[in-house]
């Protein structure tokens, strides 16, 4: 099964996506987090990374495609992924669409995560984040069982520079213009299904598989 997920910053695409993964045993690829562990790590694709996501700006698509296209050949992705970050732009979709067709495959899901832009900046100034595992709480609808520390792994949590008021106007600004259109893209496809994300996070993954039949 190949999944996209789409949806505004903090819509819950990466609550959703590792849902997803564990269920249906695919695995969960995200490029913030392939873009923030290189950041980590302090690789050359990082530093150039870093300097879009600090203003909440998307990193230019030819520093994406191909990782991702690289990334859904390995052996892990053979049945199956869920994509969640990506595509984020019309010319990343096509990019997609070229890279499939040629591996002779092609995306059978692309889910809508829809909340409006009035839930978004209260979803993330309360996100915590863990950068060592990539796991993902809220201070009110997802809290740790300990404040403030990674129920997973243990280490501190931080709230992303990226998840700052400021910040999270600009990404919304950047889903609007560059994003939304690939709500239009994949309905062209045949393969647009939406949920509503403002519901609770187990009753949107009822709604997400009863899509995807459990
Ligand atoms: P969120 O889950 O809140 O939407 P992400 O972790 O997906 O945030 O992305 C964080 C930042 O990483 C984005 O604001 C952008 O700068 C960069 N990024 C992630 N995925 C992409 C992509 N497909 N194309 C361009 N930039 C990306
Ligand atoms: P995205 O990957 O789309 O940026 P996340 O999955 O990281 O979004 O979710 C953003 C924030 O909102 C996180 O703090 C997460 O715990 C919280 N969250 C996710 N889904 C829901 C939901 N259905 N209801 C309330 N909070 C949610
Ligand atoms: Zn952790």
């Amino acid at each position: 099964m190949r999944i996209i997920m789409l949806g505004a910053p903090g819509a819950g695409k990466g609550t959703q996506a590792k849902k997803i993964a564990a269920r249906y045993g695919i695995p969960h690829i995200s490029t913030g987090d392939i873009f923030r562990a290189n950041i980590k790590n302090g690789t050359e694709l990082g530093k150039k990374a870093k300097t879009y996501m600090d203003q909440g700006l998307l990193v230019p698509d030819e520093l994406t495609c191909d990782l991702v296209v690289d990334r859904i050949q390995q052996p892990d992705a053979e049945k199956g992924y869920v994509l969640d970050g990506f595509p984020r732009t019309i010319p990343q979709a096509e990019c997609l669409t070229e890279a499939l067709e040629k591996l002779g495959s092609k995306i059978d899901y692309a889910i809508d995560v829809d909340v409006p832009d009035s839930n978004i900046v209260n979803r993330m100034s309360g996100r915590r984040a863990c950068v060592k595992c990539g796991a993902t709480y809220h201070i009110v609808y997802a809290a740790p069982k300990q404040e403030g520390i990674c129920d997973a792994c243990g280490e501190k949590l931080i709230l992303r520079d990226d998840d700052k008021p400021e910040t999270v106007q600009k990404r919304l600004d950047v889903y609007h213009s560059q994003t939304q259109p690939l709500i239009d893209y994949y309905t062209k496809q045949g393969v647009l299904k939406s949920v509503d994300g403002t519901k609770d996070l187990d009753e949107v993954f009822a709604q997400i598989t009863q899509i995807l039949g459990a």
